[in-house]
């Protein structure tokens, strides 16, 4: 199969012709201008001359310029005094207008794709299959903030006003390197606020490399370029100065329950909107397709090896479930086929980690606790342990380790419980609440799990990562968030990025 693989991979090389644009699904894209939000298609793999596209881009690393980190604290306050000195000019600009500025962004976003997917894969990890849906995930979000940019001031409730909050700083983690920045810097600018995008220390590239193709439209429409601004620093005293500025009006962060509550103790005031950890957990029923199972579930756990706040870490298995062979010889070897690699080569269906394993994931890579077994062994491929084959341990029991931590990579516990409800409780004894899933194909189970499960985002036979805006808005409930919880790219999440007030009551 590898030697195979390797020659397909090397025939795509040879093509002759190399599309420079890669073709869709059947369905037609979503006009540019004007409202009536769809989802954009992502890449289909089917199509010949889009694997071609997609060997063709990975074959060369990204060549876009970086700019140089800001390593004073001159420079921020440079940064966030240009930011505040076009707050009042794009806070004023209407809605309508913004709006329109925002579905050039994503179209902007949607031409710079093959960029985007090349970035991803050279500087995140990230393969073909993920940093694709990726790309239609930032797009969509810039057409669908823009939509909700367009309510704030629909004329529909004359007494809602709306204020924007001011330069809103947005630190996004290294997992989604486009997406969360570029969701979270639209959605202020469609409330009226300027951006200060600090991306992850690992995926500047990606950040770059999104912020052009938004600053683009900008320069088009005739926008100053300080509304939107890239300002790479260290995670040292110049990044604490950064988060704390006082001219910063809001802090959007996605990332660890860790850097949620440093910047909610350096930002006490409140103004510090996260979406942070996860301990996520499917759970199998007798009555699931168990083949559907299988499949989604080593989906949710290995995909971009485990580095989501989505994926799954606990496959609860209800019943009968946990005792079938079959069920238990299918995930083994689901999980042994992944073709681990480079995410820079077309056939790998899971790429490096990030940052080599340490801490929580490291034990949790090379330890069983009383109780586990592996039921397929992850192995190191290298010095700096940043490539591992995928691990499925079980035995996981109620309290231990495993069960309660967040360890954030390519492996899975899978735990046997007597009934749905013994399930419920196992998923909800975490402190977190970010995704979950069932598979049953009972409606009575169904009904019962959704009326109890504590996440966030709750999937009935479906993979439990990959929220898609607007259909699936993605937040958590419990720890996994800070503030107010409106879901990015759902219906309150602009709306939250700003203050409402009554206008004043009329004689
Ligand atoms: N939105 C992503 C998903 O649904 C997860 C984002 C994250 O890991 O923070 O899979």
């Amino acid at each position: 199969v590898a030697a195979q693989r390797e020659r397909f991979i090397a025939s795509v090389h040879d093509a002759a012709t190399v599309p420079t644009e890669p073709r869709r699904t059947s369905r037609a894209p979503r006009p540019s201008q004007g409202p009536g939000f769809r989802n954009l298609p992502d890449t289909d793999p089917a199509v010949a001359d889009n694997r071609r596209w997609a060997a063709a881009l990975l074959a060369t690393a990204p060549s876009e310029p970086l700019a140089a980190p800001a390593t004073s604290i001159a420079e921020v306050d440079a940064a966030v005094a240009r930011a505040a000195s076009v707050a009042q000019s794009w806070g004023a600009t209407p809605p309508a207008r913004r709006a329109e500025i925002l579905r050039q962004a994503s179209a902007a976003l949607d031409a710079a794709r093959g960029d985007l997917v090349r970035a991803m894969a050279h500087e995140a990890g990230k393969t073909v299959g993920e940093a694709d849906p990726e790309v239609s995930e930032a797009a969509d979000f810039a057409a669908y903030y823009a939509d909700r940019a367009a309510e704030l001031a629909d004329g529909t409730d004359p007494l809602a006003r709306f204020r924007p909050d001011g330069v809103t700083l947005v630190t996004p983690p290294w997992n989604f390197p486009v997406a969360i920045p570029i969701g979270g810097a639209l959605a202020a600018l469609a409330a009226g606020s300027p951006a200060i995008l600090k991306p992850a220390p690992q995926t500047p590239r990606c950040a770059s490399v999104a912020v052009d193709a938004v600053r683009s439209a900008l320069a088009v429409s005739g926008v100053d370029p300080d509304v939107l601004q890239l300002l790479q620093v260290a995670e040292d005293e110049v990044g604490r100065h950064l988060v704390t500025h006082a001219d910063i009006a809001r802090v959007v962060l996605t990332g660890s329950i860790e850097t949620a509550r440093l910047f909610a103790g350096w930002r006490p005031d409140r103004d510090v909107l996260a979406e942070t950890s996860g301990k996520n957990a499917l759970v199998v029923t007798p009555s699931a397709d168990l083949d559907l199972a299988v499949a989604d579930a080593v989906r949710s756990a290995f995909g971009h090896a485990g580095q989501k706040c989505s994926a799954a870490s606990l496959l609860i298995l209800v019943g009968s479930a946990g005792r079938s062979p079959r069920l238990r010889r299918q995930l083994a070897d689901a999980v042994s086929s992944l073709a681990v690699g480079a995410a820079t080569a077309l056939g790998t269906t899971m790429g490096p980690l990030v940052e080599p394993a340490q801490g929580k994931l490291l034990r949790a890579l090379t330890t069983l606790d009383p109780g586990e077994q592996w039921l397929v062994e992850p192995r190191r491929l290298d010095q700096d342990g940043r490539r591992w084959t995928p691990g499925v341990k079980h035995g996981v029991s109620p309290g231990s380790f495993f069960h309660v931590t967040e360890c954030f990579g390519p492996v899975l516990g899978v735990m046997r419980v007597g009934t749905l409800d013994e399930a419920i409780a196992v998923q909800n004894a975490t402190a977190f609440g970010l995704t979950g899933g069932l598979h049953s194909l009972d409606p009575d189970e169904i009904e019962h799990w959704l009326e109890h499960v504590e996440v966030g985002n709750a999937y009935v036979n479906r993979h439990i990562t990959g929220a898609v805006v607007q259909r699936q808005s993605f937040g958590g409930w419990k720890a996994s968030v800070v503030g107010p919880g409106a879901k990015a790219g759902g219906p309150g999440y602009v709306a939250q990025l700003g203050t409402w007030a009554d206008a004043p009551d009329l004689p």
